[in-house]
């Protein structure tokens, strides 16, 4: 039997406090719930808008623990804290997903056994701990190839890029850390990303496949429906499903794809969070992707993932921030800020989304 909901009024503790924290506590206070958030940054994007904040780092026992006995539920905007945080915090408090859906998608070598261990297939990898490893790899895989951190990494940070020439040693130097992924360079016609969400009684809500283009490695767009046709589409939401299913995940899980030119999928990387190439269901949709989490954690029901309208999302990156006053005067345009108040190089300061009137294929 599942356990009863929390009942609006209870608090969801988040851990972390980014835009992504943010917008599920937007989507939580609709809901009529409270939130609390955990970072180490004082006035995070996300402590903005919550009810209570602790401003403590992921490995503090003690504020851990009272932030514990504060929630009634505890969840993640971001997967990389340590495990014996989540343990700590496990004990006093329900916590979704559990430390084993984290364990997986913290560490590039777990997650791509997890995808083949369950029939899906990845660009081609080998796990690298040195020179010499890194040498035979290459041997292996061929150029080009792209050499990733296991952990902490994230938008393209921790990647070095293995051309025709390039020296080995120095790509590990550059690397600087001990263990590392070495992947085959994809020429992929695209690269799709598909958001499930899945409640405590084991119901999955899929959202519509989503296009995705990268610049320097940061998430630019995202586009629905993304134009791989209608059996792809469904391989994909079909993939990310039985991920969802087999990490027995309560949360949402965003799984990112490869689109070979040969109309194959392979699996890049997974989230057990919202993500950045669902914002546009915000817009877009019956239910958005945090309101999905928001119930999901809470153990409601799920919501409609459906999609009312195409959309194309566009991240403001950095000084892309400065062009928010044309973008509000473009009627089409919905703009959605994070608070953030320094518009560093390669910072995720907003994104803009533009609907148009739902055309299927
Ligand atoms: P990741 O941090 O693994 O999601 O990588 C960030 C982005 O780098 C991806 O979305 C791709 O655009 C690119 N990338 C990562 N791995 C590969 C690969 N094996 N082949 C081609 N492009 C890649």
């Amino acid at each position: 039997m599942s356990p009863s909901p929390l009942p609006p009024g209870s608090t969801i503790g988040i851990i972390g406090g980014g835009q992504l924290g943010r917008m599920a506590a937007l989507a939580a206070a609709r809901l009529g719930y409270r939130v609390h958030i955990y970072c180490p940054e004082p006035d995070s994007p996300a402590a903005q808008v919550a009810a209570a904040a602790t401003v403590a780092a992921y490995d503090d026992p003690a504020a851990l623990e009272a932030f514990a006995r504060a929630v009634d539920v505890v969840t993640f905007e971001f997967e990389n804290i340590p495990a014996d945080s989540v343990r700590l915090l496990a004990s006093h408090v329900a916590v979704h997903p559990s430390w084993r859906v984290l364990e997986v998608a913290q560490d590039r070598i777990h997650e791509k056994r997890f995808f083949n261990d369950n029939g899906i297939a990845t660009p081609p990898w080998r796990r690298v701990d040195g020179p010499a490893a890194l040498h035979a790899a290459v041997a292996e895989i061929g150029r080009p190839a792209v050499l990733k951190t296991t952990r902490f990494g994230y938008d393209g940070k921790g990647q070095v890029k293995i051309g025709p020439g390039d020296d080995l040693e120095a790509a590990w130097a550059a690397l600087a850390a001990p263990e590392a992924v070495l992947e085959g360079f994809v020429d992929f016609a695209g690269e799709v990303s598909v958001i499930v969400a899945r409640g405590v009684d084991g119901g999955c809500a899929v959202f519509d496949p989503a296009w995705n283009v990268h610049t320097n490695h940061i998430l630019d767009t995202s586009r629905v429906p993304a134009p791989i046709g209608p059996d792809l589409a469904a391989a994909a939401v079909d993939l990310a499903e039985r991920c969802a299913v087999t990490l027995d995940l309560v949360g949402l899980l965003a799984v990112e794809l490869f689109v070979t030119r040969d109309g194959r999928l392979l699996a890049n990387e997974m989230a057990p969070r919202p993500h950045n190439s669902g914002h546009w269901t915000i817009d877009a949709c019956v239910t958005d992707q945090f309101e999905q989490f928001v119930r999901a954690v809470c153990g409601l029901p799920l919501g409609s993932p459906e999609r009312h309208s195409d959309a194309v999302m566009k991240n403001l990156i950095g000084a892309e921030i400065d062009t928010w006053p044309d973008i509000l005067r473009d009627p089409g345009a919905k703009l959605h800020l994070y608070g953030k108040t320094e518009a560093r190089a390669g910072r995720k300061m907003g994104h803009v989304t533009r609907l148009t009137p739902r055309r299927d294929p």
